[in-house]
This record gives C-alpha cells, structure tokens and sequence, in this order.
C-alpha cells in the first residue's frame, strides 16, 4: 500500500495544506509548509515544530524531500511540482493523503465528481445514506478536509472530489465513484481537456463506476475503465442503468425495473438535477441503500444555496440567484430551465470559450447585463449572435456594481420573465466567492425593491 515519508513538503497553507500539515505534525512527519505568502496559519504550524518558507518558491527547499502534499492552487506546471517531478519526488493531493492514513475500519468511500453538480449529488447522496441508518457525512471538496474526517465514525462517507485533488491522486480507490458530466473548466490549470477528463477517471480505480450516458465525453471516458459501470441517463434505461420513464427516476440494475420516485419531487428543480439525483442513487445502491430510503432522501432534500435559486418574486418577476454557475456548461443548465431571461452574466471565463452557450440560448434572451474580467467576451458572443439584443456592459471593479446590476436588469424585465445570475464565470475578480457574489446580487436586488435586505 503507498504509504507516508518521512520528510514531506506541504504546498499552500490554506484549508487543505493546514489541514494535512497538522495530521502529518501529529503523525511525527518533518514537514515543511511553503506559501507565496505568510500567515497565521503559517505561523502557528511554525509553533507547532514545521519548517516554514514564503516568498518565491526556492528549488532548494526541495533537498531532502521526499513526498510533495499539493494543494489545489499549485497546478501541474507551477515551479514546486516541476522541480518536485524533475527530482522524482512523490507528489499527491489532500484527498490521497488522506486515503493512505486511513485506519482500520475506516469508512468507505462514495466518490462524485464532473465539471458541475459534484455539490448537489454528494449532499443528495449523505442523504440517502442518512435515511438508510448509515453513520456519514459529505466530505472532500464541499469543504470538509478528508485527512480530518476520513477516520471518524462513519460506515460510508460521500465524497466530492474536483479534478485538481483527483490530479495528484495515484492510489484512491473508492468503493464506487460517478463522473457527472465533462465540460471544458479550468483548462489553464489542467492544460487541456485530455488531462482535466483523465484527471476524473481515477474516481473509478475501485472499480465500481457510475457514469453518466447522456454525455459524450464520460461514454468516451467509460469505455477505457476496467471498473464495471453502471449507466445513468434522462431517457428510458435500459437492463443495467438508471433512467427516467413514464416521469418516474427508475431502477433497472436488477431483474425489473424499480421505480423509485417522481421527478416532480426533485429539488431544485430541472433536469440537469434529475440526473444528479440518479447518480446519487446509483452510488446509494452500491452501499445497499433501498429505494423507498433513496426516495424518502429526495423528498427531504434541502437545496444549497446560490444554485437556481428564485428568492423573489416582483410585478411578475422571478429573480434567481446561480451564482454557483461558474462556467458555460452550468449556466446552461440554468438558461435551458427559464423561457424569457435577463440574463446576468461574466467574471473570469478561465480560458473557456462561452459562444456556443450564447449561440444556443441566445434566443431565450430578453436582454443581458455583464460584468466583470470578461464582459466583452460575452458582449461579442451576443453581437455575434443576438446583434438586436439590449445589453448592459458594466465597467465596475468590485461588489458595488450589484446595485447598478439590479437596476439595469429591472429595467429591462417585463412580467413574466426570470432575472438569472448565473455567470458562467469565475467569481475571483470582483468577489470573494461565488457566495458572495450571489448574496451581493440578492442584496442588491432587495435594496431596489424595497424588502429587508436581511
Ligand atoms: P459543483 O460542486 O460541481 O460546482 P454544484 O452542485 O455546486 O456543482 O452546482 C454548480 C452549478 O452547476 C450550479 O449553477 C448548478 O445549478 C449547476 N448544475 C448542477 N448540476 C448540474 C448538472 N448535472 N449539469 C449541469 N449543471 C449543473
């Protein structure tokens, strides 16, 4: 089993290099924590015992190496992990760090990953194990380092994983794992799709692969695993699948099909989620959940916030906060749902061309108002192929620009349409996060209609 050195370099000390340098402090490593910049997180790993070393990344500090832990920030071309692969330094993520600690008894793991819905699944999934009687948690990229939580007293955890973590992963093997679905996303950090789609593959290393048949990149990926796959799709399945028939989310992994529950009970709603909550279930069985449990979880489910949200109606109306959609194949999701869209839209595309989004549902549009890094992108996009289109174009710099964001789009929306915030880009330049990004829309936007902003 691949196992843990001695002396080993921790990347980054945000949540996840604090997180593996105080496991692998505790486990009596010698660690050494690089940042471009200090910090108290810094400086209390530093009070704890570890080496610690910012500034511009010294190859030096790489001497007597011999494990690199990496966090998500540092991609494959940054100047630790070349130095790290030219000096033939193991190098690997949170996630592997924690599979190799696990202990005895340890919890399996349920591993969701895919360019967008990994949140939505992995919450749908805890919740159908929840309902089972299963001890569990979501865990991973949600927020929760893994190398914290992976040896706690929990059966089954599910797992969300991004293509970054699975990256610098050789040996994580999940019980069973879903890829969602492969859109291009964050190809400045992978250098391509090729490598982003790989990256996501090793979720199936355990051999059980959930993978979704309606997406032609993950049918593509599908057919080069040795795991045995179990199809999801949103048409009629066939023997050995999940699908949707007659309305219904059906089972038809065993002799007959099952039906598990109506679609009109899946939260939020669109089919986009229909299929998250197929995957679910899909990885839900692996771990012996029944179908009146995974149905019960579906009627129960909460959805997260900032993803196709409406949180407010007005003179006809709906404004929807999804904010969370930070690339073109998730707004698409969010456009393909609504009939007549003021479409709020930019920020940072990561290198991601956003014109077939526009070509496709430019026709849905009843005006846009960008912002942001890469408002003009979008703006030629809509020239291109709404030329008679009213657009906004604005120039603010930081999260004051909602007010004039709520202001335009009211402007522009008659009754009946739906104001959309789903960006399909990155929220780092104006914003801290998504999050913020999103609370700063629906701030704004209760400000112009008169409610409490709460
Ligand atoms: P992730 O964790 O992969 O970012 P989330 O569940 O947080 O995924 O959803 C991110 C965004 O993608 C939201 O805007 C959401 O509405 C959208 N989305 C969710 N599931 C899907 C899906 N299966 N296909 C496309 N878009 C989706």
């Amino acid at each position: 089993m691949a196992g843990i050195a001695r002396n080993v370099l921790v990347a980054g000390a945000r949540v996840a290099g604090t997180a593996c340098s105080e496991v692998l402090l505790d486990r009596g490593a010698a660690v050494t924590v690089y940042d471009r910049d200090d910090s108290e997180r810094l400086r209390a790993l530093a009070a704890r015992g570890a080496r610690t070393a910012t500034g511009e990344f010294d190859p030096a500090l790489l001497d007597g190496i011999e494990q690199v832990v990496l966090s998500p920030g540092f991609p494959p071309h940054h100047p630790i992990a070349v130095a790290a692969r030219d000096a033939g330094i193991e190098t690997f993520s949170e996630p592997e760090l924690a599979w190799r600690l696990r202990e005895p008894g340890a919890a399996r793991w349920l591993a969701v990953t895919g360019t967008n819905g990994k949140t939505t699944t992995t919450t749908m999934l805890a919740a159908m194990l929840e309902a089972a009687g299963l001890r569990t948690a979501a865990l991973g990229n949600i927020g929760v380092p893994l190398v914290h939580a992976a040896n706690g007293p929990y059966d089954v955890i599910a797992v969300e994983l991004s293509s970054y973590q699975l990256h610098w992963s050789a040996s994580l093997a999940p019980t069973a794992g879903a890829v969602l679905n492969l859109a291009p996303d964050h190809l400045d950090w992978h250098g391509g799709f090729d490598a982003y789609s790989e990256a996501k593959a090793a979720v199936w290393r355990g051999g059980r692969a959930v993978a979704n048949l309606d997406d032609p990149a993950v049918v593509a990926l599908a057919k080069h695993t040795d795991a045995h796959v179990t199809g999801f799709t949103l048409n009629q399945p066939e023997p050995g699948q999940f699908g949707v028939a007659l309305g219904y989310l059906v089972d038809y992994t065993g002799g007959e099909p099952v039906q598990i529950c109506s679609v009109d009970l899946v939260r939020p709603a669109g089919w986009h989620n229909v299929a998250n909550a197929l995957a679910a279930a899909a990885l839900a069985r692996e771990a012996g959940v029944g179908h009146a449990e995974i149905a019960e979880a579906i009627r129960k489910y909460t959805p997260e916030p900032h993803r196709n949200v409406a949180f407010t109606e007005h003179e006809g109306v709906t404004w929807v906060d999804d904010s969370k959609a930070t690339n073109p194949h998730a707004a698409a999701a969010a456009l393909a749902a609504y009939d007549s869209v003021v479409w709020v839209a930019g920020g940072q595309l990561k290198g991601v061309d956003v014109d077939s989004l526009v070509a496709e549902y430019a026709h849905k549009l009843r005006a846009a108002v960008l912002i942001g890094q890469d408002r003009a992108l979008i703006a030629d996009a809509l020239a291109r192929h709404a030329p008679d289109l009213p657009v906004a174009v604005l120039d603010g710099g930081d999260d004051a620009v909602m007010t004039d964001v709520a202001a335009r789009a009211a402007g522009f929306a008659q009754p009946g349409d739906t104001v959309l915030l789903s960006p399909a880009a990155a929220s780092y330049d104006m914003f801290r996060s998504y999050a913020h990004r999103g609370d700063a829309f629906a701030d704004a936007v209760r400000r112009l209609l008169g409610e409490d902003a709460g």
